[in-house]
């Protein structure tokens, strides 16, 4: 087993409190299953899934509810054993705070599976196994919620040498790869084997932050002389963005436009690894996941939870809110957003929940104007000049903002987070990016619109032509030259006719 702790360390970043151990003294706790689960059925990046199931069928646990619509897109399946109630739009966990299409299952209590078939992939071949992992409903566990499947495919496209663990879980608050690692360090490292294998890649390295010593040590044992490789990076927001974390381990920068698999690197979560040695060798699909509930609770901890679970029961048997208030964050505070409700149900993007701490709550600090520190354009990962994004965003300079590379900004919260003038640059840079999607969404259907009209304005054109040509020819066909000239060629054919008769007559 290697330990490597050489590595190269990325532009920027910041040193923050973690809060980290709050959420470690105790052991991944389940939680019972609650009277009802409510699932989203687009739970991912992409499509919405394709009801399979019916309001009023009772359905199995694991079974198939919704199917992947499109390549981009995944699959759901029932948490538990019980009834289909319904299917409208209810409050999700999603940043625009909007309800979309959810299905109610009415668990029976009986938890029963349906039958698990594990998949054979040496048998059946790394294709054919892939393609298979479109129904498991596997998408990345660790927030970003892209379909799994379509990143097993890269290997079609470019050659993989090396899959990489992301294990550095960066942001405050956060503990559920942590907790997943120190617990079952073995299953990962067989799932680590697996995904090498159906990638082709040659080595796997696990890249974790230096602030999970007991996640280390368990891997560590666990590995023993597999050959995989462990690179403990320091705790650097943000080195869990992959690029930043492919540039900690190994110093490939990877420019903004380009895959890191383009390279010859796959990476995938902790979390997500897991499942997919889950789906393939035990054949049990997406249905559940390790979440943290920590902040302002009585009994900060990880759960495993059933996708559908409400948040209010997580925060119920996490001991209650110690100070009472209506602020839960999902994902971390640099990155994360607030939710609408504690009634949102947990998804498959769902990793963290902070319960808002009072200090979080303390009176926002007064903004004051930009002293051009620099600070910002000091701690951005990315090498961008923040304070002139921001300048161009504030002053709707969007086509400035773009050149100065506004879409390059991984909105990882660094700038805002030194900035002493306490400016929320971030917010400044998603309403830009917004308004310049909108703007370009506008000119997109504008053209359409006009390409459309142009069209139309043509095929009438050629009509109005066809037409008239159609009418020139009955109107030469109808003047006395061309009448005698029909009728000259009707005679000249009955005259032939007859004279073949004629001829015909003779010859007997
Ligand atoms: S850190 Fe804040 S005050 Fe300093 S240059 Fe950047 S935006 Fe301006
Ligand atoms: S939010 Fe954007 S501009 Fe600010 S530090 Fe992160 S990448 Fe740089």
């Amino acid at each position: 087993m290697k330990i490597i702790d050489k590595f190269f360390k990325f532009n920027g970043g910041i040193k923050a409190e973690t809060y980290k151990n709050i959420s470690t003294t105790k052991s991944i706790q389940s939680i019972r299953i609650p009277k009802t689960l409510v699932l989203p059925l687009r739970q991912h990046i992409g499509k919405i899934a394709k009801l399979k199931v019916s309001i009023g069928e009772f359905v199995l646990k694991g079974q198939l509810l919704a199917e992947a619509d499109g390549n981009v897109s995944a699959a759901i399946h029932a948490p538990t054993s019980g009834l289909i109630l319904s299917m409208e739009k209810k409050l999700i966990p999603h940043p625009s705070g909007l309800p979309d299409l959810c299905l109610t299952l009415v668990p029976d209590g009986k938890d029963t599976w349906i039958e698990k078939i594990a998949i054979d992939y040496k048998k059946i071949g790394i294709e054919e196994t892939i393609k298979g992992l479109r129904n498991s409903g596997i998408v990345g566990l660790g927030g970003a919620a892209f379909p799994s499947h379509l990143k097993l495919k890269s290997h079609q496209k470019n050659k993989i040498h090396t899959l990489m663990i992301n294990a550095a879980e960066c942001e405050p608050y956060i503990t559920c790869d942590d907790m997943l690692m120190r617990e079952n360090a073995n299953e990962l490292i067989q799932s680590i084997f697996l995904v090498q294998e159906l990638l082709g890649a040659k080595k796997s390295i696990i890249a974790i932050e230096d602030n999970k010593p007991e996640a280390t040590e368990a891997l560590k044992i666990s590995i023993a002389d597999s050959g995989i490789e462990i690179k403990v990076v320091p705790t650097i927001y943000p080195s869990g963005d992959a690029k930043r974390l492919i540039f900690l381990v190994s110093g490939i920068q990877i420019p903004k436009e380009k895959r890191s698999s383009e390279f010859g690197i796959q990476m995938f979560n902790v979390a997500t690894i897991l499942s997919i040695y889950k789906y393939i060798i035990k054949g049990e699909p997406s249905i559940s996941r390790v979440v943290t509930i920590t902040g302002n609770v009585h009994k900060p901890q990880n759960y495993e939870v059933l996708f559908g679970t409400s948040l209010s029961e997580l925060i119920k048997d996490a001991g209650g809110q110690i100070v009472k208030n209506e602020t839960y964050i999902m994902g971390g505070p640099m990155m994360g957003f607030k939710l609408p409700s504690k009634e949102v149900p947990v998804t498959k993007a769902m990793n963290c929940v902070i319960s808002a701490e009072p200090k979080m709550l303390a009176e926002k600090k007064e903004v004051l104007p930009c002293i051009r520190c620099a600070r910002c354009a000091e701690a951005c990962p990315v090498m961008l000049q923040p304070q002139e994004l921001y300048w161009f965003s504030k002053s709707k300079q969007l086509e400035k903002a773009e050149e100065y590379k506004l879409f390059d900004c991984i909105e990882c919260g660094c700038c805002s987070y030194v900035c002493p003038s306490n400016i929320p640059l971030v917010q400044f840079y998603r309403y830009a990016k917004s308004e310049i999607i909108e703007k370009a969404r506008d000119t997109e259907e504008a053209n359409i619109a006009r390409e459309r009209n142009d069209f139309r304005l043509k095929r009438i054109e050629r009509e109005k032509q066809e037409r008239a040509e159609r009418n020139a020819q009955r109107r030469a066909q109808n003047t006395p030259e061309e009448k005698s000239k029909l009728i000259d060629e009707k005679r000249r054919a009955i005259s032939e006719a007859m004279e073949r008769v004629t001829n015909a007559e003779g010859e007997q």
